[in-house]
């Protein structure tokens, strides 16, 4: 049985006290829902102080981004063992705002996603169609394409440890999310892919495969529903108590009807 994950994405979002503020808030809110995985992926600069702010409570801690070096030469990168050092258990990979603002390729993805596990984090790749790709058919051929690119060189013993994440590129931060049919059709297909690539159907089973794309408190309950969701990664409404609360309480009911 997959537990749901919900994962927050501030983005380049917050400054100390709001964020000190937004996290205790959270954390008085959701004490008690311990059916689900909960992660906050703060800007790099906050990673410090929001780790100390969640000890001893069952949120972990997340980056946004990762370089694939281990140290060097690399003016304004991170690495995988910096993450880890200051207490990272989680790393989201392969953005579409960092594809499409910052020119990663599928083929620096794949190298921040092995050298995160080579450093014990768990990637959180996401990977999804444009607007475009998906009037001209081709979102099943896109995700394909990136799956298969960005996991290349894992083996089936870490697969299972990675999460994916599901983000239609035109749902991310329009307010407009895709339909719990759009969605359940991409996860299953992922899920294919997947079981196809490790060519074993109990490491697909065991994936969890999160949606990202303007999920909110009003959508959250029928696309957490869905029979391949796992949970979500959450922008926008991350950034405020209330809905981010409401978020995981609707995540741990969901949870346990899928029980
Ligand atoms: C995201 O950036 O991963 C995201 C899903 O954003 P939003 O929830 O704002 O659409």
């Amino acid at each position: 049985m997959r537990k749901l994950f919900i994962a927050a994405n501030w983005k380049m979002n917050m400054y100390h006290q709001g964020a000190v503020e937004l996290i205790r808030g959270i954390i008085e809110r959701t004490r008690l829902l311990n059916s689900i995985d909960i992660m906050v992926a703060p800007p790099f600069t906050l990673l410090e102080t929001i780790k100390s702010e969640i000890q001893n409570t069952h949120i972990q801690l997340g980056s946004q981004d990762v370089f694939f070096e281990e140290s060097g030469a690399y003016t304004g990168e991170i690495s995988p063992g910096m993450l880890l050092d200051v207490g990272c258990t989680h790393v989201i990979i392969g953005h579409s705002e960092r594809r499409q603002y910052f020119h990663e390729t599928d083929e620096i993805i794949n190298k921040k996603a092995l050298a995160a596990l080579k450093n014990h984090l768990v990637p959180i790749l996401c990977v999804g169609e444009t607007w475009e790709e998906r009037k001209q058919g081709k979102t099943f051929l896109i995700l394909n394409r990136q799956i298969l690119f960005d996991l290349q060189g894992i083996d089936n013993e870490k697969l299972s440890s990675i999460v994916i994440a599901y983000e239609p590129v035109w749902a991310i931060g329009t307010g407009k999310s895709a339909t719990k049919e759009q969605i359940q059709e991409a996860h299953s297909y992922l899920r294919e892919v997947i079981k196809e690539f490790a060519s074993s159907p109990e490491i697909a089973y065991q994936l969890r495969i999160l949606y990202g794309g303007s999920m909110n408190p009003k959508n959250a309950q029928e696309i957490l529903s869905q029979k391949d969701v796992d949970g979500g990664l959450i922008g926008g409404a991350s950034l405020n108590i209330d809905s981010f609360s409401s978020l995981v309480q609707i995540a741990e009911n969901v949870q346990k009807m899928k029980e």
